[in-house]
């Protein structure tokens, strides 16, 4: 059968074209993903910040409500004070009062304790927030980006597989089918360029006899050694940086 080798590396070229492309469309999402999770931990981080400040200010409020609960209890044995009979009893209650005013001492210890916490815990919410701010952007400008280089290699898919679907008419449906054949298991080089007397390839010497035929025939001949459908390129320099350029 003549050989349509113009147009079998045309499709050769457009199916590499298309696998290139095609990788890059299916990285996005990953990497769309991989900005969102970003996103993610930074509104948790800010998260446990505001969590860790509600915390305290409930401590706060029982601490104080402590302290005062504690502060009526020595009101009203300083009542007492002025109804007691003996000075046993008055010397119990006044032991009462000092070991009631320890207390609010060290809750109220506590209570400065964690005022200072929570000047720490909105520092840190103030620098989240501060932080997400520059994040935000940087992350919509990327998430952007992104957008807009997926859009780019979709036209690009659209345009080469237009492409592909006008060339394929033109070659014969045999060839075709042998291309696919050996693209499938070759990883999607069925085609290899002979130079002098190379499969480019696989590097295997192509027999004289099997070389004359390619260069004065227009037939399909399969590389003996990786069995790829070869074709004659005149210079070695050419062929070269033909067969570079699909690889
Ligand atoms: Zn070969």
């Amino acid at each position: 059968m003549d050989a349509d080798f113009e147009r079998l590396i045309e499709l050769q070229e457009l199916d590499i074209e298309i696998r290139k492309v095609l990788s890059l469309l299916n990285a996005i999402p990953a990497q769309v993903e991989s900005i969102d999770r970003k996103i993610e931990t930074a509104a948790q981080t800010l998260g446990r910040a505001r969590d860790r400040l509600a915390q305290n200010q409930k401590k706060r409020r029982d601490l104080e409500g402590e302290v005062k609960d504690v502060k009526a209890q020595i009101s009203k044995y300083k009542l007492q004070l002025n109804q007691v009979k003996t000075n046993r009893e008055y010397q119990s209650l006044l032991k009462e009062i000092d070991e009631h005013q320890q207390n609010i001492d060290r809750l109220e210890e506590e209570i400065i304790g964690e005022l200072l916490n929570a000047d720490q815990i909105e520092a840190d919410i103030h620098a989240a927030v501060e932080r997400d701010r520059e994040d935000q952007s940087r992350f919509d400008q990327e998430k952007a980006a992104l957008a807009r280089e997926k859009e780019y290699w979709e036209g690009q898919v659209r345009e080469l597989e237009a492409r592909r679907k006008q060339i394929l008419p033109q070659i014969p449906a045999e060839q075709t089918a042998l291309y696919e054949r050996i693209s499938l298991r070759m990883g999607g080089q069925a085609l290899s360029p002979v130079t002098d007397d190379f499969c480019t390839l696989c590097h295997m010497r192509i027999r004289p006899q099997m070389l004359s035929e390619l260069i004065e025939k227009n037939e399909i001949l399969l590389c003996e050694n990786c069995g790829r459908i070869l074709y004659w390129v005149k210079k070695k320099d050419e062929a070269e940086k033909d067969a570079s350029g699909r690889l």
